[in-house]
């Protein structure tokens, strides 16, 4: 079998099937009201039990605001009407606990939902949340939290939410098999950033597979084994400690200089989405960030992140790093990234709609909050503010206008911001590439975001799975976009990094250099290998293929090109 390698390594293990336990409630009348009760509360004091290690496992392994969800969790079943109006209904109408907490749920979630207001809205989730968890536990029904995991284990599943993610135990996954995604689905990223083997669009592999079932897969090469043979076993452990081998080889580039081999100096960053992504960047070597993917922090939770919470992790981050570049993304939410509590309607196009910048400059009161927050972690760091999603240059002179009135508020509150913070773009969009020489006159940098460019460039959806087949960094045109920008950026004097999923290209890295691309921003295991590579390749013997490459006809004539004459 076979899928989409989306993160690096051999995982060995067995399957564990993730599939949400089918919950069906049944009204049952009972006899015994005391026998009813008490098994309500001891649900409940279990429940409690299980929300509580939740909260902990992920204040540990993610962080505060991400565990902030299960207090508010916890706080719904400590709720004394809630409780006894669930207690008031086995008594007077003599019916099963199961049935009158779905009941209650019911009734309270539906008043939620008419409300509105965006917080009690969300509190709707909340609480189906909760009472799913309670209802498991009352039916006996075993829990599925990836939490609990316990050997080393592959998941198998159609597909994982942010919030399952949140809570993998990343000592015992090795592996994990999706039905659903691509390289730039959340899963791959998160996956590629916790350094664990991870295989994406693999059609039917829920059914396909049974838990326990022995399984080996190849995120290189997107390759799955199935209850393997003991030999087959032992041939991929050997490739295991080669793999850790040659690991222990790239380590010794960790704080060299990022050189070709004709002495042209790069940068090589890392992209993260958390504050603690940045210590797997600093242990792999990273010169910087080039992208911090800042809607994670606005994402899994039921309202917007304050400017506190805001600054904190940008200053984390940013003090880290010290001298060091860190670019900092101001909000990318829209297409497949969704903020259930903003309420936005669902579009036709999401990938075309509402989205990143355009909602930022349609909601100032989060942007203004956001770049507030930014601008004094500026003070602590070598922060640059970096704009998504830009389409047209009134966008980024609105947006940098916004950053003036929030630095006026700043200096009126005598509050420190670096004055000087360089201000980019992603770009993302054809229409930027094409008309880079104009917007380079107006920034301090580009960044290439090959995932969205390739998207848009080639209307190839990047999340969907029956034409993955089109979506490809070698594109021809894909590619003399990459280069005009490069060119552009150049003639007006600004520098011009990566940080779509193409910086890590083991293939293009060549390609790319040729070009004159200064900053390569990648996931943080990608970096060593990228830096030991690029000592192979001279800037100025590959310039002279790039007129032939760029003029090939196909995708796979320019892969099949840098293969036979680049890599060699
Ligand atoms: C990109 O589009 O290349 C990019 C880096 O942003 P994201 O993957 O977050 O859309
Ligand atoms: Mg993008």
């Amino acid at each position: 079998m076979k899928g989409i390698a989306t993160s690096s390594g051999i995982g060995i293990g067995q399957v564990f099937l993730y599939k949400e336990p089918e919950i069906k409630v049944v009204k049952q009348n009972i006899e015994d009201i005391d026998l009813e009760i008490n098994r309500f509360e001891d649900s409940v004091n279990n429940t409690i039990e299980e929300i509580d290690k939740l909260y902990k496992l992920t204040l540990k392994n993610i962080g505060e605001s991400e565990a902030e969800i299960f207090s508010a969790h916890r706080m719904m079943l400590e709720d004394p009407e809630f409780i006894s109006g669930v207690k008031d209904k086995i008594k007077n109408e003599k019916v099963n606990s199961e049935f009158a907490v779905k009941e209650v749920t019911d009734f309270y979630v539906s008043i939620f939902e008419n409300i509105e207001d965006e917080y009690l809205k969300a509190r709707a989730v909340d609480l189906k949340d909760v009472s799913k968890r309670l209802l498991r536990i009352l039916m006996g029904i075993k829990s599925i939290d990836l939490s609990t995991i316990d050997k080393k284990s592959i998941i198998v599943a159609e597909d994982l939410t942010p919030s399952d993610t949140a809570q993998m135990n990343k000592e015992m996954v090795v592996g994990i098999v999706t039905e659903l995604g691509g390289r730039t689905s959340h899963t791959s990223i998160i996956a590629r950033t916790l350094e664990i083997p991870a295989i994406a669009g693999v059609k039917d592999i829920t059914k396909l597979s049974n838990f326990g079932d022995s399984m080996i897969i190849n995120g290189d090469t997107g390759e799955i084994l199935l209850n393997p043979s003991l030999e087959v076993i032992g041939d991929y452990e050997e490739k295991t400690r080669e793999l850790a081998d040659l690991r222990d080889k790239l380590l010794a580039m960790k704080d060299k200089e990022s050189l070709s081999k004709d002495g042209h100096k790069v940068e090589i960053a890392g992209n993260i989405g958390t504050p603690k992504d940045i210590d797997k960047v600093l242990e792999n070597g990273g010169e910087g960030v080039g992208l911090y993917r800042t809607e994670f922090l606005y994402m899994d939770r039921d309202r917007l992140p304050s400017e506190e919470e805001q600054f904190d992790a940008y200053k984390i981050v940013a003090e880290k790093l010290g001298k060091r570049p860190l670019v900092i993304r101001t909000l990318d939410v829209g297409g497949d990234k969704e903020l259930p509590y903003l309420n936005l309607p669902k579009e036709m196009n999401p990938f075309l709609g509402y989205r990143a910048i355009r909602l930022c400059l349609d909601r100032k009161d989060i942007f203004k909050i956001q770049l507030r927050a930014i601008l004094r972690a500026s003070a602590f760091g070598n922060i640059k503010i970096m704009f998504p999603m830009i389409s047209d240059l009134s966008e980024v002179r609105e947006a940098k206008a916004i950053i003036e009135e929030v630095k006026m508020d700043l200096r009126q509150e005598n509050i420190p911001f670096d004055e000087n913070i360089e201000i980019g773009i992603m770009v993302e969009i054809p229409a930027v590439a094409i008309h880079s020489r104009a917007f380079a006159k107006e920034v301090d940098f580009f960044s290439i975001g090959t995932n969205d460019l390739i998207q848009y460039t080639l209307a190839v959806d990047r999340g969907n799975q029956d034409i993955a087949y089109l979506y490809n960094q070698y594109h021809p045109s894909v590619l003399n976009l990459i280069k005009m920008t490069i060119e552009n950026g150049h003639k007006e004097g600004i520098w011009v990094g990566m940080c779509g999923e193409a910086a890590g290209d083991k293939k293009l890295l060549p390609v790319l250099l040729a070009m004159g691309l200064d900053e390569f921003s990648m996931s943080a295991s990608l970096i060593l290998r990228a830096r030991n590579d690029l000592q192979r390749y001279s800037k100025g013997e590959i310039r002279d293929h790039l007129d032939t490459l760029l003029s090939l006809g196909t995708s796979k004539d320019v892969e099949n090109y840098i293969d036979e004459n680049i890599l060699k």
